[in-house]
């Protein structure tokens, strides 16, 4: 619901092409360290050699990628075992293509080639090669070009990164500060763990037995274009919890429009912070200061001001990751270009930080063209938003390049929302840093993206920070188990060796019994809501007061008028006449004992009168009304 996924599509069909990896060990020549394996020596499928075109090296080059399948494929025989920069030589004159590239049979990504009338070289970016033989595929794409050869480049190490942890406000809280000289220590070296939402939060605490070390929140429903229809929000009451906890939170603020809100199917009132369903124009309302639609880009600021001043007056530090994805332009706050966006994000800054004093935040920018960029004096974190095809754990190194050189390397990058997990193995492997990896809302138990076995495995990776192995990040990140040292030690110290951690016995994962089993008393129902006079939305949260999980929940109520539920989310729903019944979702079937709670919410519309049911049952059993 809150993500557009357009960026998935491209490429997956062109990687599912079977291509026969036999044969064709060629020799290499090498100049200067520069391995070359001429493109006309490989295994040919619907292309063929040509000469016609002259400057290519070898005995030719191969064209006729003009089926989705054609392909070349090119033997490395002999490859010691380690990272390269692969090079493409082509050329392009029929203008711009795109090539898809394999490596040992599985995808490599995308080559952009340029238009060229003669042959020239293009980064494909980095490639890491297994010792002895290794297959390079190039296949059609968008066809139409033509290919010389590929080259290898041993890569270089890359050089010790410059990134200071200096805040860009000079004011910043001293819990800002040790919460970056914690993340900066821990740079290069260690993966700090994340999750957005809190039931996804939930989800991992019951199936992997861990803690992720950074809780995603949103401060969504404190818009106030949402909060006019209705919507409150519990994320503050959330990061302070957390934070009690010992964790560290960061917030995105799915800002819905102050105005202009189309609020048709689909393109409900909900559904605000997206392009397509707000005519609220960014541009205008920025070039005219004294406009209504200034006003209320301002009166937002401040709405989500009061939010943040809470957090702040409880000493919590926030990765603050406003305007996210600005460059993709699906959010109304990028929809009319760089310009904008960036003094949109300017002025917010000066508001919080100015106007408002907010010190308590580390300023996280999240779009990757350098145009887009508004500035070091104002970011903090560079972070990038990854949805790979499901189940590519791929260290997006090329991406992380990038933001690396937008801050010069002395800016923290993250990979601030993924679908798909990176593998700690193939970062560490291909450099890629990336500070911190929050996974997006449901993508740990959607069953695709990332499964329980590769879950495991990246929390239990012993460069995976989780919660309890963060310590007291606010005053810059001393162990918490071995030696608490006393001097916060402000230089980036090499990281404290996460203890070997003798893992909390394997996880309470839910019990696969398909029966929902009894409540053994001790249910209550917390029920609120928020409601315009048509409508409303309901917060429902189903605490376990019992000594036993509850493994498997129907909750049943009923409605005392005409209220109809249009949409529910975290559970399915039945309703008949005013008998409501909501089974669990496969995520959340299990609500630890001692207080565990799950959560769902609703929208409903009624005419009337809408009091809140009478009473609860939870698989049967009366429960106790909040
Ligand atoms: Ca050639």
């Amino acid at each position: 619901m809150k993500r557009l996924r357009v960026r998935l599509a491209a490429g997956l069909c062109a990687l599912l092409a079977v291509v026969p990896l036999s044969g064709g060990a060629l020799p290499a020549s090498a100049d200067d360290g520069v391995l070359t394996y001429e493109a006309e020596d490989g295994v040919l499928n619907g292309v063929q050699v040509e000469t016609s075109l002259s400057g290519f090296s070898g005995t030719g080059y191969v064209g006729g990628f003009d089926t989705s399948t054609d392909s070349v494929t090119i033997t490395i025989p002999d490859a010691d075992a380690g990272l390269y920069s692969l090079g493409i030589r082509y050329a392009a004159p029929y203008g711009q293509k795109n090539a898809t590239l394999q490596l040992n049979g599985a995808g490599l990504g995308e080559v952009t080639l340029t238009p060229s009338d003669t042959f020239t070289s293009v980064s494909a970016g980095k490639v890491l090669l297994k010792a002895g033989e290794n297959i390079v595929t190039v296949v059609n794409n968008w066809g139409w070009y033509l290919i010389d050869a590929i080259t290898l480049t041993p890569a270089p190490p890359p050089p010790p990164h410059e990134v200071t942890g200096e805040l860009s406000d000079p004011e910043a809280t001293p819990e800002a500060k040790g919460l970056m000289r914690y993340l900066t220590a821990h740079y290069g070296t260690d993966i700090i763990s994340g999750q957005q939402a809190m039931p996804s939060i939930q989800w991992i605490e019951q199936n992997i037995g861990k803690s992720p070390a950074i809780a995603g929140l949103d401060m969504m429903d404190y818009s106030p274009s949402r909060v006019e229809r209705g919507t409150s929000s519990q994320e503050v009451e959330n990061a302070i919890d957390w934070d009690a906890k010992g964790g560290i939170v960061t917030f995105v603020w799915h800002w819905n429009a102050p105005s202009g809100l189309i609020d048709q199917p689909g393109k409900e009132w909900w559904r605000g912070f997206y392009t397509e369903a707000t005519t609220f124009d960014v541009a205008a309302a920025l070039a005219d200061k004294d406009s209504a639609d200034y006003g209320l880009l301002i009166r937002d600021i401040d709405a989500i001001a009061v939010q943040l001043k809470r957090l702040r007056d409880a000493g919590i530090p926030v990765l603050w990751r406003p305007l996210h994805e600005a460059e993709g332009g699906w959010f109304w706050w990028g929809a009319k270009g760089p310009g904008p966006a960036k003094e949109l994000w300017r002025i917010m800054y000066d508001r919080l930080t100015g106007h408002h004093g907010l010190h308590n935040l580390i300023w996280v920018w999240n779009s990757v063209s350098p145009d887009w960029y508004p500035g070091d004096d104002v970011v903090d974190v560079l972070g990038y938003d990854s949805y790979p095809p499901k189940g590519d754990h791929g260290p997006v190194s090329t991406q992380y390049e990038k933001l690396v050189a937008l801050g010069g390397d002395r800016k923290l990058v993250t990979l601030s929302e993924v679908g798909t997990l990176p593998d700690p193995e193939l970062m560490r492997a291909y450099h890629a840093d990336w500070s911190y990896v929050v996974p997006w809302d449901g993508s740990p138990q959607d069953g695709d993206s990332n499964s329980l076995e590769f879950l495991r495995k990246f929390y239990d990776d012993p460069h995976v920070i989780t919660r309890d192995e963060l310590g007291d990040f606010k005053h810059g990140g001393s162990d918490p188990s071995p030696s608490p040292s006393p001097s916060p030690s402000p230089s980036p110290s090499p990281s404290p060796s996460p203890s070997p951690s003798p893992s909390p016995s394997p996880s309470p994962s839910p019990s696969p019994s398909p029966s929902p089993s009894p409540t053994p008393g001790g249910c209550s129902v917390a029920y609120r809501t928020n409601d315009w006079g048509s409508g409303f939305v309901a917060s429902v949260t189903i605490a376990n007061g019992g000594v036993t999980p509850i493994n498997g929940w129907t909750l049943e109520f009923s409605f005392s008028g005409d209220q109809k539920i249009s949409t529910l989310w975290n559970g399915t729903v039945i309703q008949s006449g005013t008998q409501v019944t909501v089974k669990n979702a496969d995520w959340n079937r299990t609500i630890r004992a001692n207080g565990g709670t799950v959560d769902l919410g609703f929208l409903a519309d009624y005419s009337g009168t809408n009091a809140a049911p009478a009473k609860f049952t939870l698989n049967g059993a009366p429960c106790v009304k909040k």
